[in-house]
């Protein structure tokens, strides 16, 4: 049975549900489905348009970005989407620090709506190192749909992972 890193927090019968679907090599073509808009936000100057843009709506007060970029040396799991645990609090620190948002070349080519998620989600961390109860709050102002973009984020990896990508 493959652990499933994404989802590592998530409930059991949950996560039996994935193993299923990706046995059967269901998950790909549905999240396919669900999302098919790609974007367009291919270079880390183009990249940094479209956070700037974001910040710029929402939390035009917070610190400057002095850099975006992707970053395919960027493990995932770790530092983009952090986990349901204390390493998130290391994770939110580093980027406070830096004041730079880094994000994972798979997002080059994902669909649309994930790319939002993430750089949401880094965006957020300029205010709250914590995946705490107003980070999220903040996830959401930025992206009423944030939660449920997250999760199918975590799948999105989790078949790409699947594959071998
Ligand atoms: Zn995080």
């Amino acid at each position: 049975m493959p652990s499933l890193k994404y989802l590592t927090g998530y409930p059991e019968p949950l996560q039996e549900q994935v193993r299923q679907l990706l046995a059967e090599d269901r998950l790909g073509a549905l999240l396919q489905r669900r999302y098919p808009e790609a974007h367009e936000v291919r270079s880390d100057r183009q990249l940094y348009d479209y956070t700037q843009d974001l910040k710029d709506r929402y939390l035009r007060k917070s610190v400057p970005l002095n850099k975006v970029c992707y970053d395919n040396k960027l493990e995932v799991v770790k530092h983009a989407l952090g986990l349901h645990t204390a390493v998130s609090r290391v994770h939110g620190g580093r980027l406070k620090a830096s004041r730079e948002i880094r994000v994972a070349s798979v997002f080059r080519q994902a669909p649309a709506a994930f790319l939002r998620m993430i750089v949401v989600h880094e965006l957020a961390h300029l205010k709250e190192a914590d995946h705490n109860k107003a980070f999220y709050q903040l996830c959401q102002h930025m992206e009423p749909d944030y939660l449920q973009l997250e999760f199918d984020t975590r799948l999105f990896l989790t078949e790409l992972a699947h594959r071998g990508g």
